[in-house]
């Protein structure tokens, strides 16, 4: 690691103990900055780094609501400001029971550079809850909602934070979450959320654009070797809103998916998964990926084990941080992966990277292969701002070009530092360097 940088990483590890997920985050970024420190001493100066891994704003806040059962629940709500140099903080909210501060910081600071990438005019934030919707009836939602914006309302407008969804978070959420800041505030303001449903603000294209942008990344991928998508051999994990998409698009372009899991298990599906059936079972039903085996013929469930061990042409890991380890990876390879797309937010562990940076794997990180959706939320606030509404097909095009200007960015900042191929190093410079130069313009804030 540089000196500078690795003079900040210390201060990072002793100012925010036990928080590991944020350490790797900022450590992966810190190893892929060396060339820009080296060739911009001034990134160094005043600094910079040192404000850059600690957030402009860190909001914890009790959660109480009242179950169906009439007993008071306590939840803790974040909201993580990191970042506005570029715009108002943008990131999702995440309800899920692993949440907590060291999981929401790790995921703002991913989303400073992520959003960067897409060359649109968003901050970086990030918050959540460790509640968890899941086996909740719609009325414990909802409460659940209006008690967290009953203090998220004063932190956040479309001028200052707007949130999203993420894990546990998706149109249901938001819609709640919206109908509670129009009470509060007596604001119909369309902008404040992005994700919203279609008939009252909402994008077309918006559900879609992380995991068809994240399918997007990887053909750029292999555009680059001569190769394309169609006829090859797809393992996805998860079947949540990027899961989904990811297959559906990744069908569309010919290639077959044969796996998804939640966190039961998985299923293998030498046919091909069926995205209607998976819509089915997990957006209309809300159930389990068992179903999806117990009702396709065909169709294995595994409750060990990972997707990871079936031999694929592409992984595209699309469930949640660190679910693709060292010995995952080297199975990937053995089976005969040759691109890895994250759909997900750090899916892959600093020793699976390292197998597939060293076995010639193309290999996307998240903030860059899944940043289609925080693009598209942008595109969502746009439309919001000039009270307009565009079609499918304009937001699908508008997001094609974002993605396709992502992956040419991360790749040739890599080979002009000398490492071609390496979409780490790529998409860590290209990010860092937008909001670094704005922060600099902003002055010592
Ligand atoms: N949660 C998504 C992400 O990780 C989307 C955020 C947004 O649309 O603001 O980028």
């Amino acid at each position: 690691m540089h000196t500078a940088a690795e003079a900040v990483y210390q201060d990072v590890l002793r100012r925010n103990p036990a928080e590991p997920e944020f350490h790797q985050a900022v450590a992966e970024f810190l190893h892929s900055i060396g060339p820009v420190l080296n060739e911009h001493p001034e990134y160094t100066e005043h600094a910079l780094l040192e404000r850059l891994v600690e957030p402009e704003r860190q909001i914890i806040f009790r959660v109480p609501w009242i179950d169906d059962n009439g007993t008071c629940q306590v939840n803790r709500g974040y909201r993580v400001e990191f970042n506005s140099a570029l715009g108002p903080y943008k990131g999702g909210l995440r309800f899920h029971q692993s949440v907590n501060r060291n999981i929401i910081k790790f995921l703002g600071f991913e989303q400073i550079f992520k959003n960067s990438l897409t060359g649109l005019g968003i901050g970086g934030g990030k918050g959540g809850s460790d509640f968890d919707p899941h086996g909740r009836s719609d009325n414990e939602v909802m409460r659940f909602c209006q008690s967290f914006m009953g203090e998220l309302y004063r932190h956040i407008g479309q001028f200052t934070d707007v949130p999203a969804g993420d894990i546990g978070v998706g149109g249901r959420e938001i819609g709640y979450l919206f109908g509670q800041y129009k009470k509060l505030t007596n604001r119909f303001e369309a902008g404040v959320l992005t994700g919203k449903k279609l008939g009252w603000g909402g994008s077309l294209g918006r559900t879609e654009a992380t995991g068809y942008g994240t399918v997007m990344f990887a053909a750029s991928m292999l555009a680059t070797k001569g190769q394309q998508l169609e006829g090859q051999k797809v393992a996805i994990s998860g079947s949540g809103n990027v899961a989904i998409y990811a297959a559906q698009y990744a069908q569309m372009q010919g290639a077959k998916v044969v796996t998804v899991s939640d966190s039961s298990g998985w299923v293998y599906d030498e046919a091909g998964i069926d995205v209607a059936l998976l819509q089915q079972i997990k957006e209309v039903e809300r159930g389990r990926i068992k179903e999806y085996a117990d009702r396709k013929g065909g169709a294995a469930y595994h409750s060990e084990g990972r997707p990871w061990q079936v031999p694929v042409d592409v992984a595209l890991p699309c469930a949640t941080q660190n679910e693709l380890d060292g010995s995952d990876a080297r199975t990937l390879v053995k089976g005969g992966v040759r691109c890895v797309a994250e759909g997900a937010n750090m899916p892959c562990t600093p020793e699976a990277i390292e197998v597939f940076q060293q076995a010639g794997v193309l290999y996307a990180p998240g903030k860059a292969a899944n940043a289609g959706g925080v693009a598209t939320s942008a595109l969502e606030m746009e439309q919001n701002a000039s009270r307009s509404k565009w079609t499918f097909d304009q937001v699908a095009a508008k997001l094609a070009d974002i993605m396709a200007n992502i992956h040419d960015n991360c790749a040739e900042t890599a080979a002009h530092y000398g490492a071609a191929g390496d979409y780490v190093l790529g998409a860590n410079i290209a990010g860092f360097t937008r909001v670094a130069d704005a922060m600099i313009d902003q002055g010592f804030i």
